[in-house]
């Protein structure tokens, strides 16, 4: 029996059930609980909590890679990040929806443009809203590689300047870029009306883009048609440019397949470059790029 267990106490049929169920049942719990709650803005800090003990506690328990493995420091660090960026996040989305919300519902109504879906099950326009949004995200995550004022601009650097990722960097962004992070999902729900079902997009984009960090063993065939998987969404986080330059999709990675952009192959080492900036680099890299950074566009 002793023989069957791995080193780090997992039996291989528990590596098989995560390496293969994780990401799905993951996404669909995600639909699920927004579903059951009834309530999507509820669901969402339940999602949140729940991503990131899940997900980091199976990083400290089976790292893929144990020298991406966080020191107690670094993890606390991206966590104090993510959570910042997570509350003005919520501030900024409580604010544009109350000044431009019921302006765009009437002028929607007024000139017939009400066109979302409403009337098909919510765990139908979920997974709509997502794919809508990641379209538009693609997009502009493009322009962030393509043009170096918008890389700039967005601190897009500081995104990509971990060393050891992990699913914590699923929301460990420069505030600079909070704009065009919210901004797909912002059209979703103001322009198109799309309304609770874009904040149940938003609950299964961040089950995604959880996974697509994640230091963890998963499984990419299949899935990875159409959805982004850990093992692209680190090629993209690679500190080889040509191989940065691939996999924009951070969620859907239909999007890079349709448009040219899709990339497979084993990613080295993730980063900007050889060294990792501290915390005030990375506030900085808006304005002061380190040395040897090698994927910022030229
Ligand atoms: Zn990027």
């Amino acid at each position: 029996m002793e023989d069957e267990i791995s080193s780090a106490g997992v039996t291989p049929i528990v590596r098989t059930l995560l390496h293969y169920g994780l990401q799905p049942t993951l996404l669909i719990g995600s639909v699920w609980l927004v579903v059951a709650q009834g309530d999507a803005e509820a669901a969402y800090p339940i999602a949140f909590v729940g991503l990131i003990v899940l997900l980091c506690g199976l990083e400290a328990w089976i790292p893929a890679r144990c020298e991406w493995r966080q020191s107690a420091r670094e993890f606390l660090t991206n966590l104090g990040i993510v959570m910042l960026f997570a509350a003005i996040a919520g501030m900024v989305v409580f604010a544009y929806r109350a000044d431009l919300g019921p302006a765009l519902d009437a002028y929607r109504a007024r000139h017939g443009l009400d066109v979302w879906p409403r009337h098909w099950p919510l765990a139908v326009q979920i997974p709509l809203a997502f794919f809508l949004s990641e379209f538009g995200w693609y997009w502009l995550h493009r322009a962030e590689h393509r043009f170096k004022w918008v890389w700039r601009a967005t601190g897009h650097g500081a995104h990509h300047s971990f060393q050891h990722l992990g699913a914590i960097h699923f929301g460990a962004n420069h505030p600079f870029e909070m704009g065009v992070l919210l901004l797909p999902m912002a059209l979703v729900e103001l322009l198109l009306g799309a309304g609770p079902a874009a904040t149940g997009g938003s609950v299964l984009l961040l089950a995604n883009t959880g996974i697509a960090h994640a230091n963890l063993d998963l499984n990419t065939r299949g899935i990875g048609w159409v959805l982004t998987t850990n093992r692209y969404h680190q090629h993209h986080h690679s500190r080889v440019l040509e191989e940065s330059n691939s996999n924009y999709g951070c969620a859907v990675i239909l999007w890079d397949r349709l448009f040219g952009t899709f990339s497979d192959a084993p990613t080295l080492a993730t980063g900007i470059g050889n060294t990792e900036p501290s915390l005030i680099g990375k506030a900085l890299l808006p304005f002061r790029e380190p040395p040897d950074a090698a994927v910022a566009p030229s």
